[in-house]
């Protein structure tokens, strides 16, 4: 493996595509939580993107995006593979009468920023989502309401070949925190969004009644990856696990969240291993009592 990685590092240095090596995942995501992973490669364009997929297939490597690390657990031991971050060094957009088409590595915040700047209405929802675009259209990412569905155009992807794929939002086939590139695994690279124009004190103020709501329900103050959990038709998952008598419940590192049950959070050095115990010990707890099974929707990264 070790040998397979030094032959991509130096076509990456002949190619000059930035990488990092043996990043520590915990530096990368929300959770705080990870061992290092053999290579780390810095998306600042599509083909830089591209050019990475064909080498690490070409040397069996595994690989992977990476946006903000909002809805991932890494392993404690890392990732033997390629992380592919899609982030700030790739956030460049272009605002066009209502539209808005924009690198996948953006900011969901510094898009929505964007939104305001030009009073265009309708993405205040994902104002305080604290992903990535492309990470965002992945999920299906939502809010009070709104979700990326709403307001998607097109979608410019990779395959897992590294070949463009370009999807109108009826093909991206959207679904509850789902889409037809997160079953393809395709990675994002650039979105046309569109808006509505409207009035930029009313926009405003919604990204602060959002905000507010956020901040007086989730555990913003402690590490975590948002909702552990997929709601079930018919049920909130935050309130299964609440009157199943697991508030609070701690294992290792890793505790229900006091504040919203929906949450996990970090407590202290939590391990990978503590957060997936106590997700058992919640699926278990949540099956016996109610009969419901709790789907993840953070993504388990396996080693
Ligand atoms: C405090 C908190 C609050 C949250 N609130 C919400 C909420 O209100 N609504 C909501 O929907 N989510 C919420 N989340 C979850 C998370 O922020 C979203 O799912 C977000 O869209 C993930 O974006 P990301 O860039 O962090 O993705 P990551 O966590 O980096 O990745 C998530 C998945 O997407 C893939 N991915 C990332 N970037 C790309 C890309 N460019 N192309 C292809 N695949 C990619 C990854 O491989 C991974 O499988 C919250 C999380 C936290 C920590």
């Amino acid at each position: 493996m070790e040998e397979r990685v030094d032959q991509i590092i130096r076509i990456l240095k002949e190619k000059k595509i930035k990488y990092r090596e043996d990043e520590k995942l915990s530096s990368y995501c929300t959770f705080g939580i990870g061992g290092e992973c053999d290579l780390l490669v810095i998306a600042r364009s599509a083909n830089c993107i591209s050019q990475t997929i064909k080498l690490a297939n070409k040397y069996g490597v595994k690989w992977m995006a990476l946006g903000k690390g909002s809805n991932v657990l890494f392993d404690d031991n890392g990732y033997r593979g390629i992380i592919i971050l899609v982030g700030e060094e790739f956030s460049n957009y272009k605002v066009e009468g209502t539209t808005i088409t924009a690198s996948a590595g953006i900011s969901l915040r510094d898009l929505a920023d964007v939104a305001l700047e030009h009073s265009l209405e309708g993405f205040e929802f994902a104002g305080d989502i604290p992903g990535t675009l492309g990470g965002a259209i992945i999920m299906n990412a939502g809010a009070y309401g709104g979700e990326m569905k709403h307001v998607v155009k097109e979608v410019r992807m990779l395959d897992k070949e590294g070949n463009t794929v370009v999807y109108t939002n009826d093909e991206m086939d959207f679904s509850y925190r789902d889409s037809n590139a997160q079953r393809k695994g395709y990675i994002v690279f650039e979105v046309v969004i569109e808006l509505k124009k409207g009035n930029k004190k009313d926009i405003s103020d919604n990204r602060i009644v959002f905000n507010q709501r956020r901040a007086d329900k989730q555990p913003l103050e402690l590490p975590s990856a948002g909702s552990t959990f997929k709601r079930p038709e018919g049920y909130y998952a935050g309130k299964l696990i609440q009157d199943s008598g697991l508030r609070g419940v701690k294992f290792g590192g890793a505790q229900v969240s006091d504040k919203h049950t929906g949450f996990i959070v970090n407590t202290a050095n939590a391990k990978s291993s503590d957060v997936k115990t106590l997700i058992k010990i919640i699926q278990k707890r949540v099956l016996e009592e109610f009969g419901v099974e709790l789907q993840t929707e953070l993504k388990i990264i396996e080693e």
